[in-house]
């Protein structure tokens, strides 16, 4: 059968694709299923005039795509980046399928972004962005459509200003329509730290599998914003050394340990993790292969490449970040025994307190803490050990384990839905 080859190492769907044929192939997967799984179900591309600060007319390019809604309603982040390109956005979509089916909540996958550098942008700039972008994309979104939430660049006050656009079209207020919101607006409890706490929930899994304690757990941190940052708080309060952490600007390292709280404290004010006094700088390129036990990208794509990856010292990968390593690295990684959890497990925490927020948003009830935090650590505890039990069952590893139970799923679906002609 025909069926579509990887290219380009750092080519994000290439990426997802050559993941994807391997479990297909394990899966037996029939060639029909094959093709609609891999082709989104819904590509947009839309421009974005703005009147900026300075009077004049500017015109941003934003996507949108929705990969499959086999399974429930497309979710998935919106980025705001320089570099976004609908290649990488189609990936993201593709990837938000698959998470949602490896953590098993109803959901399908889709992924937004808008080409611009929010750095060089005001607020007011940045809100008619956001708000020009959801009026162009008003008729596919919705509870019921597209859930759309924070990714890269953007936050809880993006999020906002998506729901007001979206309220002031439908003409009443509708909360379901996004989630990482502020929590005054319909947000969840938990949410805007449930991807690093989930980071955390399927660490202590993987090193109880390896017999690890934590307390002698080493970790290193790419990245510290929303994923990283809280990751490091998680683990660091569950008693993990946090012993290097990097941002855009560069990276420090403590062998020791670095204390987060304090950190905490310094980054608010300095707005980067260089330069503060409780460890010594490191480039952020050399952290990465520094020695640890645990390596936490939460950064970007393709920061783990064949150029670097038989430099790597950890002993288990978790990753925070959606795509950081390419499928290239993989191979050399697991020929050094690593063990990877991969990003459609890792970083489901976030997607899945997405899903509790949707669920509270509808019934108009909101939970407790506990009742979120309780909720999430039952899923990817069940998550991470179902991924473990397929990958033990099929002789595969954690990747294509839980590829093979995410396709399994969604294929499944679309067997019993059959297809609409
Ligand atoms: P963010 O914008 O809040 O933070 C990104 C961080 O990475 C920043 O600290 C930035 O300085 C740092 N960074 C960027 N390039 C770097 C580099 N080359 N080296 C070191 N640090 C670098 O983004 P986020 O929401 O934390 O997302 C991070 C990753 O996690 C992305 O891949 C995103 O798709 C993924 N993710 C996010 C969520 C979520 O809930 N926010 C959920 C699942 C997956």
């Amino acid at each position: 059968m025909e069926r579509h080859e990887s290219k380009a190492e750092t080519n994000p769907f290439e990426a997802m694709v050559s993941r994807f044929n391997v479990a297909a192939e394990k899966l037996n997967l029939d060639e029909g299923l094959y093709q609609i799984l891999l082709t989104a179900d819904r590509e947009i591309s839309v421009a974005i005039p703005v009147q900026m600060d300075n009077g004049k007319l500017k015109v941003f390019k934003g996507y949108r795509v929705q990969h499959s809604l086999a399974r429930g309603p497309a979710k998935g982040g919106i980025r705001y980046a320089a570099d976004v390109t609908l290649e990488e956005i189609r990936a993201l979509a593709a990837w938000m399928t698959w998470k949602c089916a490896v953590v098993n909540i109803p959901f399908g996958g889709a992924k937004g972004g808008i080409i611009c550098d929010p750095s060089t942008l005001s607020m007011g700039e940045l809100e008619k962005i956001t708000r020009r972008y959801t009026a162009s994309l008003i008729d596919v979104l919705g509870p019921e459509r597209d859930v759309p939430a924070p990714d890269i660049n953007t936050d809880e006050k993006v999020m906002a200003w998506i729901m007001d656009t979206y309220s002031m079209h439908v003409r009443h207020t509708v909360t379901a329509v996004v989630t990482g919101k502020p929590l005054d607006l319909g947000g969840s409890v938990g949410r805007r730290e449930a991807t690093g706490r989930g980071c955390k929930i399927v660490c202590d899994r993987a090193i109880s599998r390896i017999g690890m304690r934590r307390e002698t757990t080493r970790v290193i941190i790419q990245g510290f914003g929303n994923v990283g940052s809280m990751a490091a708080r998680i683990l660091y309060e569950a008693g993990y050394q946090i012993i290097g952490i990097s941002d855009v600007h560069g990276g420090i390292l403590n062998t020791l340990g670095i204390n987060i709280t304090k950190l905490f404290a310094y980054v608010q004010e300095a707005k980067t993790v260089v330069g503060f006094l409780g460890a010594e700088p490191i480039a952020g390129k050399e952290l990465l292969e520094y020695p640890c036990d645990i390596l936490l990208p939460a950064a970007t794509e393709n920061q783990i490449t064949s150029q670097n990856a038989d430099r790597i010292k950890a002993r288990i990968i978790c990753e925070g970040a959606n795509g950081p390593t390419t499928a290239q690295a993989d191979e050399i990684l697991y020929d050094k025994k690593i063990f990877i959890i991969p990003d459609i497990l890792a970083n489901a925490g976030g997607v899945t307190v997405s899903y509790f927020e949707w669920v509270q948003d509808r019934q108009g009830y909101f939970w407790n803490l506990k009742t979120v935090n309780e909720r999430l650590e039952e899923i990817m505890v069940n998550s991470f050990d179902t991924v473990a039990g397929y990958a033990d069952r099929h002789g595969v590893n954690m990747r294509i384990a839980a590829y093979m139970l995410a396709i399994d799923r969604v294929a499944y679906t679309i067997r019993e839905r059959g297809i609409y002609a």
